[in-house]
């Protein structure tokens, strides 16, 4: 028993195993790249089946770690998404920046936990640094504060959580302490093409989403600022950077003339699309935007950092620090940043490492090509769409194409033949 203890934990404490393991994981890594562009982008039918086999009983005894990870490779990778092939067009998913995942590896390895500077020096000051980087490329106000969050859902989560403390704060409630039974009223106010997202985090909030006040949006989802509500000191406005289906990006700075003349709280949801800041080109769109209290922003999307990798900024450090204010005897806190302050995680791992990769190696001018980039294909795919008779239904403002055939019919028969063009396994399946 004792010996078949022994032989199980050693792995990790054995470095010629262990470099062993890293090494075949490289291998792997490889293969499944070098493959990327002769594969379905969704999983063969045959893969998806073949995950089958994981389905087994909890094992009661250990296994072989190399054979544990070969069998991840050979069941796992055929039945992975091709998120990072060049032919991925699915959703609004970033692809990967290769010095990305490298540093990723690296800080894999380093596996620290970040809640705290003396338990991570490293990723305290990677994090300070990224703030910094981050508020000036897109053109924030100076000492806008930053949480690095695993996406922008509980970006959105955070900045209305931040918001609705603030709010209430000043109003004489401090709502950590005493709830939201009997706190004053908090409102919310949604644009009516809002992202899912922001639904979510309002349920979370216990702000109720039949409570939402939904101000109507115009042809390409952009909200209305001329029809919102009459706003108070108690409303959080939630406008949106970034449309999923247009890439509209909403007037964010008239909404914030109303909203803080009146004293309420404007969250930007701009989970892809606040990367248009970094454009001089797009500066007409993105005007106003810095006058808002909190942004959610990812980089996992149009700055194809690896998953899972967002930002929460916020004005007000305050507001945002000491709405995830905890404590313990045993937390060490430092005069550096303690990076639990900043989300509501504890425990998390250094993800700000894959973004400082990028944007070190990319810099402010290669943030701005791929952005530019992006926005160039998504115009030529259009143009190339509606000179074959497709119907472009969006103006493109960013990199978003809206398109269909001419009936529903047409274009659910086209996405069929396209799906067996990627895959030709499809059809002998089906
Ligand atoms: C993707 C997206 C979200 C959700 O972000 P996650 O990173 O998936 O949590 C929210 N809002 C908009 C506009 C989005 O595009």
């Amino acid at each position: 028993m004792e010996n078949e203890q022994i032989s199980t934990t050693t792995h990790w404490a054995d470095p010629d195993s262990f470099s062993l393991l890293l090494d075949k994981a490289r291998q792997f890594a490889g293969e499944y790249i070098d493959g990327l562009e002769q594969r379905p982008v969704f999983p063969a039918e045959l893969s998806l089946q073949a995950m089958d086999a994981l389905d087994e009983p909890l094992p009661e005894e250990p296994s072989d770690p190399l054979m544990v990870l070969a069998r991840l490779h050979e069941i796992g990778s055929p039945s992975a998404v091709a998120q990072t092939s060049g032919r991925y067009f699915g959703f609004v998913n970033g692809g990967m920046i290769p010095v990305a995942l490298a540093a990723k590896w690296l800080a894999d390895a380093w596996d620290q936990n970040t809640a705290h500077y003396v338990m991570s020096p490293i990723n305290s000051r990677l994090e300070e640094i990224c703030e910094r980087w981050v508020v000036d490329l897109l053109l924030l106000p100076v000492g806008t504060a930053a949480g690095f969050v695993c996406g922008t859902t509980i970006a959105n989560f955070s900045g209305l959580c931040a918001g609705r403390n603030e709010l209430l704060r000043r109003r004489g409630w401090d709502v950590a302490k005493r709830g939201l039974y009997g706190a004053p009223r908090i409102r919310v106010i949604v644009g009516a093409s809002a992202h899912a997202a922001v639904h979510k985090s309002i349920s979370m909030l216990g702000l109720g989403t039949d409570n939402i006040e939904v101000v109507p949006a115009d042809d390409q989802g952009r909200m209305l600022p001329d029809q919102m509500p009459k706003l108070d000191g108690g409303a959080l406005v939630v406008a949106q950077v970034g449309n999923v289906n247009s890439g509209a990006i909403d007037p964010v700075g008239a909404v914030c003339q109303q909203a803080h003349a009146a004293g309420s709280w404007v969250h930007v949801d701009g989970a892809f699309g606040l990367w248009a800041c970094v454009m001089p080109s797009m500066r007409h769109l993105c005007d106003g935007i810095e006058k808002a209290d909190s942004w959610s922003v990812d980089a996992h999307k149009t700055l194809n950092v690896p998953y899972d990798s967002g930002m929460i900024l916020c004005r007000s450090r305050d507001a945002l620090t000491s709405a995830f204010k905890a404590s313990a005897s045993y937390f060490q806190w430092s005069e550096h940043r303690d990076g639990m302050n900043f989300t509501p995680s504890m425990s998390k791992r250094a993800r700000v490492v894959e973004l400082w990769a990028v944007l070190k190696s990319l810099g402010r001018r290669g943030v701005q090509q791929l952005v530019e980039q992006l926005c160039e294909n998504a115009r030529l795919f259009a143009q190339l769409l509606r000179e074959r008779g497709f119907q472009i239904h969006n103006d493109i403002v960013f990199n978003q194409v809206l398109v269909s055939c001419e009936d529903d019919e047409l274009t659910t028969a086209l996405e069929a033949r396209r799906k067996e063009a990627d895959d030709p396994g499809e059809r002998t399946v089906k």
